[in-house]
């Protein structure tokens, strides 16, 4: 088993004076066409939480005879338990600045974005202080390394809503509107930015892209397995001996591994329950299953998600009720309240816990299943879409450790 670091090892790569740039210029030499290929056959696919082929995204937006394409890269990390994107932003701002560009040129966009998270303070400074330095040193502007390709990078600071996260409430967001959702499709890549056609990608698939044309690395579609290529940042959390940032190629690991060798086993005598494997928009697994390799089809054979990475360890101690309260209670908060079944259906499901708790009534499976299905169904944005994956999962996990007459978790 191989858990070295892939393509996080060494110093932290923020000088721009120093950096070599290697991927961009790499990539400046090929065509379009090719560049787009390459990705394809990297097999990269979205690290935000989706799993969409980065390749066929950025085909499809190339394909687009548009002279105002944007590319976007989503830093609006927010979902409950993630982690890295804040870390590539402050210790690797120039391999994310290389997968703009890269991204950007392959689609061809002269306009890009990137947007973070408004409480990642140090990261909004590190690639603000990135971007100015590189527009000094035309490395931004115009005929970059005396290619055809010019690019002009704005960024964006959020303002604290989770929602915006989700790429079309971003969108709103960068155009001064208020971060709530729009229906898709028509998808950003069709109608996006300004009405113009837009490529989000999350920082960490852009980091990817950089990996792919920079040649001193590890060729990227020889690490993983068929349907998961490269290698994946995980957050981990939870009830670990060492919670931390952890990178492990596709496949090479079991999710035991990553509880037990990368997290050094859970804390305190308590044993492991289930892992929420991609923060809580995703449904929990069992303890007994983890002897599974980490890849995209795993969770797909456990009927979870990937999601973005954030691995949370539960033990036994926690009690099952509070822990769905508190995640009920983060998508009543955050659902940004446009679609009514996702503002009314996330306020019921908190309700009818609630009551529980107090021990007002019991808990009516069917009906919070019956509200989950109708919210999964007819959210308009994967906020919505994804609020009820846990709790539904707590619930037809757990069925037994719930009883009638508000009687809890034992
Ligand atoms: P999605 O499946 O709707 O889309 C994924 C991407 O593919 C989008 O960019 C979308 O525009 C594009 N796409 C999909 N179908 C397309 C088509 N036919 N043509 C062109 N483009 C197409 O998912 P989503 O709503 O963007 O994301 C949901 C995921 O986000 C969830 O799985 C969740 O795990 C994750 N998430 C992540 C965070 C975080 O902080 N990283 C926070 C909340 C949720």
């Amino acid at each position: 088993m191989n858990l070295e670091r892939v393509y996080l090892k060494g110093d932290r790569l923020d000088d721009v004076d120093n950096y070599h740039f290697n991927s961009i210029k790499n990539a400046l030499t090929m065509s379009r066409e090719e560049i787009i290929q390459k990705v394809k056959d990297s097999e990269l696919k979205g690290r935000g939480g989706a799993g969409f082929p980065t390749g066929l995204k950025w085909q499809f937006a190339k394909d687009i005879d548009n002279d105002n394409k944007y590319l976007v890269c989503n830093g609006d990390e927010g979902e409950p338990g993630t982690f890295k994107d804040r870390y590539l932003l402050e210790e690797r701002p120039l391999k994310v600045l290389e997968g703009i560009m890269i991204a950007a040129y392959a689609v061809g966009a002269a306009r890009a974005y990137i947007y973070i998270r408004g409480e990642y303070i140090n990261a909004i400074k590190k690639f603000q202080d990135v971007i100015d330095k590189a527009e000094k040193k035309n490395i931004l502007g115009e005929n970059i390394f005396s290619s055809d390709f010019s690019l002009e990078l704005r960024l964006v600071r959020g303002a604290g809503a989770y929602v915006c996260g989700d790429e079309t409430s971003l969108l709103n967001s960068i155009e001064g509107k208020r971060g709530r959702s729009r229906i898709k499709p028509p998808y950003p890549i069709q109608k996006g930015l300004f009405d113009n056609p837009t490529v989000v990608n999350n920082v960490e698939s852009l980091c990817c892209a950089a990996e792919i044309f920079n040649e001193d690395s590890v060729e990227f579609s020889e690490l993983g397995v068929e349907g998961s290529r490269g290698t994946k940042l995980i957050s981990l959390s939870g009830d670990v001996n060492a919670p931390g940032l952890y990178e492990i190629e596709f496949a090479k690991v079991t999710l035991n591994d990553i509880i037990y060798k990368l997290g050094q086993g859970m804390r305190g005598s308590e044993t492991l329950s289930f892992i929420i494997p991609g923060g809580v928009s995703t449904a929990l697994i069992k303890a007994e299953d983890l002897e599974l390799p980490y890849t995209y089809q795993t969770f797909e054979k456990l009927g979870s998600s990937l999601g973005s990475g954030a691995v949370i360890a539960v033990n036994e101690s926690h009690d099952l009720l509070d822990l769905m309260l508190n995640v009920s209670r983060f998508y009543m908060d955050e659902t940004c309240g446009t679609c009514f079944p996702c503002r009314e259906g996330n306020r019921q499901i908190n309700r009818i816990l609630k009551r529980y708790k107090d021990n007002e009534s019991e808990l009516d499976f069917e009906l919070i299943n019956d509200i989950g299905n109708t919210i999964k169904l007819a959210a308009r944005c994967g906020l919505g879409q994804s609020s009820l994956s846990f709790i539904s999962s707590v619930i037809n996990n757990y069925s037994s450790k719930f009883k009638s007459g508000g009687v809890k978790y034992a």
